[in-house]
């Protein structure tokens, strides 16, 4: 169990610590040293980096602050299910060319599986300058333990300084199992990377406290620095002549590992049906819809457009639409062609779920709701008026195409 050390013949009773202390966890004893109340403490460092006279210590936590200077390179983990790998890993790569620029230092990919040889080489176009391989038949099925067995050996002898991962299922639960078992520090859901020039550390920001403030996080003592950031947060862009990259073949040994679990069979997603964060034109649906029936008028239109169904949490609170199709931060983020807002006020955790979709329309009766502001188009005006004329301009458009 970790705990605060404070050094009574270093600290000066300058009170740095108790300022930095989010918990009140910290005063000054009768002799003007500094001492902590275990009770209220979280053990968040915010003291030891702040005291000026390193009198602060966290005991009974491996710290590798001697060896950080070890850590170099940006390394991906290229996510893949059957040897198709996963868009988030592009993404990444894309995000992750402009951090290593940044830190000055090489960019990896971590790909794991059977069969997968072929994939490296559409790693190497999105940038990555080394691609460490696991292909074994025993990877073929992906399990999260042994991929977090084999990342955490790779992690060691290599010693990256960032990691980053794609916050899928697969990914939310891969990442901390190596975070343990590497005892440092990961951020999950990071809206927005980067890099601190003069301290050589990534910054990674996400929402925090219900999505009212973004908060940017640090891991200066432990190493690598490990992230999430989940589909669609950032664009992907493969280069246009990509240098040279280097295949490291790693050697598949799990002799001394014994998994706690073993998948006997994975089912594959039944559903045809087109998903929102795939769909390339979505209409959403708020609270703006009085009831169901009014709220069918989201579908009829994307229907018509080939798109898919979107909703605010506060549409499927009332049960118009389902969890799948909730956009924002606690459901999909998504950056379609065109996005449609109908009805939906543009709270900050809706927007981080739509903010970087291609063209913003929205239609909604308040001409001062938040929604407007990011909307390339806005139609002030009732949603039950608005869509049933949209949807006839369209259905005519259409038949009048059908008929030339
Ligand atoms: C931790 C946390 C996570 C969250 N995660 C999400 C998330 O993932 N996704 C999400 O969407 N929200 C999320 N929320 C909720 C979010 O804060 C908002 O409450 C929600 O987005 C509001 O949905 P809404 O805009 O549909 O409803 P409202 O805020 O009620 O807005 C309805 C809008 O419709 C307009 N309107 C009303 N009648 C009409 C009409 N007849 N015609 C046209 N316009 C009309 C109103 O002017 C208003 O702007 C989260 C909140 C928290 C605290």
């Amino acid at each position: 169990m970790a705990r605060i050390i404070i050094d009574k013949d270093l600290c000066t009773g300058c009170g740095s610590c108790i300022s930095a202390c989010l918990y009140d966890a910290l005063e000054l004893n009768d002799d003007g040293v500094a001492v902590v109340d275990a009770d209220k403490c979280n053990i968040c460092r915010a003291c030891v980096s702040e005291c000026p006279f390193e009198a602060i210590s966290v005991e009974g936590a491996q710290n590798i602050k001697d060896d950080k200077d070890d850590y170099h390179g940006i390394w991906v983990y290229a996510e893949q299910w059957d040897g198709k790998l996963h868009d988030v890993a592009f993404e990444l790569l894309t995000e992750a060319r402009q951090l290593s620029a940044d830190l000055g230092e090489d960019l990896s990919a971590v790909l794991i599986g059977h069969n997968v040889k072929s994939d490296a080489a559409e790693l190497n176009k999105f940038g990555a300058n080394n691609i460490y391989l696991f292909d074994d038949s025993t990877l073929a099925i992906p399990n999260e333990e042994t991929y977090a067995y084999l990342m955490a050996d790779l992690i060691t002898k290599y010693k990256p300084a960032v990691v980053l991962y794609g916050a899928t299922a697969f990914g939310r639960s891969l990442a901390p199992r190596i975070a343990a078992k590497l005892n440092t520090g990961l951020t999950a859901d990071c809206t927005f990377l980067s890099i601190d020039k003069e301290r050589k550390l990534l910054q990674q920001t996400r929402p925090a406290f219900g999505g009212n403030v973004m908060a940017t996080i640090l891991c200066p003592e432990h190493r690598p620095q490990m992230a999430t950031v989940r589909p669609k947060v950032f664009k992907k862009e493969a280069l246009s002549s990509p240098e040279k990259c280097n295949v490291i073949i790693e050697t598949v040994n799990l002799n001394d590992f014994e998994p706690k679990s073993h998948i006997i069979e994975v089912v594959g997603f039944q559903n045809k049906e087109l998903r929102v964060e795939d769909a390339e034109i979505v209409v959403a649906g708020g609270a703006g819809f009085a009831c169901q029936e009014d709220f069918a008028l989201t579908k009829e239109l994307a229907d018509l457009l080939g798109g898919c169904v979107g909703a605010s949490r506060a549409a499927v609170d009332a049960g118009y639409a389902s969890h799948p199709n909730q956009v924002g931060q606690t459901g999909k983020v998504i950056a379609p062609k065109i996005y449609i807002a109908c009805g939906i006020a543009g709270a900050i955790q809706h927007l981080v779920g739509m903010e970087n979709s291609d063209f913003i329309i929205a239609i909604n009766n308040d001409p001062d709701a938040s929604i407007f502001q990011i909307a390339d188009i806005g139609i002030v005006g009732d949603v039950k008026v608005v869509l049933p004329k949209l949807i006839e301009k369209i259905k005519s458009h259409k038949a009048k195409q059908l008929a030339v």
